[in-house]
């Protein structure tokens, strides 16, 4: 495998590289050290997208037509490693621009298309998923939220659980049951959601961080007309199936593999400073995400040799799903470990030390490994999908 970049993909890596310091350093003087609140955090992050949405540096591999670049999975890659080496903050819409976004490219009609995907590049309309339910989360398909047929549209009563988002979003992609009597995984439909309905109740959860970033949506008879069903009525199931392959598509590994390159290098000379190097445990916990990073960084180019080939991302994406979980947990638990006795002094009394900052990475770490799929059902994929193991 050659791995040597054409001089087009290195001139495209540098173009992006050179925006992102610009078009950082310009915010940063607008973006406090610290946000106050997620109000705060939100409000910014709107204008951030924006900026980058005048600029087509936003979901760059939608086709030019509807305001991406037409990106090649090389360029993607590129792109998501040099936004994660530049530090630069996760879109405040990923939701918008990773899952509803390439749904709608794939399903949805050319009206929907140029009803919602300007407003989601820059952010004016946020989106939140509205798929998992109290009783429905790894068995997605049991989903009980159902829909009753009305005059030009449906009437959607039930619960969701989970909605990172919700409180900030204008539209969300919904799981139906339209159709009780069909079987588990028919007789579902995909639906696009106004927040602003009538009927709709948001209570926010709060997370072990302290912050309410998920929510619960309870949903009372809300009014949902015709033209809001992506794909066609009942078969909700294949679209969402096109959402979830998005889940932890071709943006995702690129990026963590990046993001974890830069945490171990702080962590590395986090426990210089601290003269900890010679503990074995710190030792051995670095030496050991090295390895596994090598490992993620091979695996990235062989699902890039895929892509390039025109193969859809396969089974192999779970391998990375669950290898980012246990990295982010690992490393998030070794910068405790080498900040010692400071690591419970967390929030941190000027909000700003190391401590205060590791302190809240290890506490969300524990979401990596149920977020976008548990780890458990990573392992099942592994197993059968890859490994052809008899079916659990
Ligand atoms: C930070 C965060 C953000 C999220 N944001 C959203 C969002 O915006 N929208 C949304 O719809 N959802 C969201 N989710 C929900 C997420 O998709 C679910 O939590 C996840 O799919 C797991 O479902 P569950 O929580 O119902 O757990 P369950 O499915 O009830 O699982 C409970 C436990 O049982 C294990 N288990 C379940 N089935 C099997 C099996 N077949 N074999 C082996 N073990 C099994 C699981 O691994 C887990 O340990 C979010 C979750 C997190 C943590």
């Amino acid at each position: 495998m050659d791995l040597t970049l054409a001089a087009e993909d290195a001139a495209f890596a540098e173009q992006v590289r050179s925006w992102l310091v610009e078009n950082l350093e310009l915010e940063a003087t607008q973006r406090p050290g610290r946000f106050a609140s997620i109000e705060e955090e939100v409000a910014w992050g709107r204008r951030w997208q924006a900026r980058m949405a005048a600029d087509r540096m936003v979901a760059i591999y939608w086709p030019e037509a509807v305001g991406g670049r037409g990106a090649t999975p090389v360029e993607v890659a590129l792109y998501n490693m040099e936004y994660a080496r530049a530090g630069a903050p996760q879109p405040v819409n990923r939701v918008g621009i990773n899952l509803a976004g390439p749904t709608l490219l794939a399903c949805g009609s050319e009206a929907q298309q140029a009803r919602w995907l300007p407003s989601i590049l820059d952010a004016s309309e946020i989106w939140c998923q509205l798929f998992s339910e109290p009783d429905a989360g790894s068995d997605l398909a049991a989903l009980r939220t159902s829909a009753e047929r009305v005059d030009g549209g449906w009437l959607v009563t039930g619960q969701k659980v989970w909605t990172s988002y919700a409180q900030f979003s204008k539209w969300g992609i919904a799981l139906v049951r339209t159709d009780p009597e069909a079987r588990k995984h028919a007789g579902i439909s995909y639906m696009v959601i106004d927040m602003e309905a009538d009927g709709i109740e948001i209570r926010p959860l709060r997370q072990i961080t302290g912050e309410a970033e998920f929510n619960e949506v309870f949903l009372d008879d809300v009014f949902v007309p015709d033209d809001l069903i992506v794909g066609e009525l009942h078969n909700g199931w294949a679209v969402a199936n096109t959402t979830l392959a998005h889940e932890r598509g071709t943006n995702f590994p690129f990026k963590e593999q990046v993001v974890h390159e830069v945490y171990l290098d702080e962590l590395a000379r986090l426990a210089a400073e601290r003269c900890v190097l010679d503990d074995p445990l710190v030792a051995d916990g670095l030496a050991d995400a090295f390895v596994q990073l090598r490992l993620l960084r091979l695996q990235n180019w062989r699902t890039l040799s895929a892509l390039g080939r025109g193969e859809e991302p396969g089974p192999e994406s779970s391998v990375v799903k669950l290898t980012w979980s246990d990295m982010t947990q690992h490393l998030s638990a070794l910068a405790l470990a080498i900040l010692g006795d400071e690591a419970p002094l967390w929030p941190a009394p000027t909000g700003e030390s190391a401590a205060g900052t590791w302190q809240r990475q290890w506490l969300w770490s524990k979401s990596a490994s149920i977020a976008g799929g548990t780890s458990e059902v990573q392992r099942t994929i592994i197993g059968e999908r890859i490994l052809g193991m008899p079916r659990g």
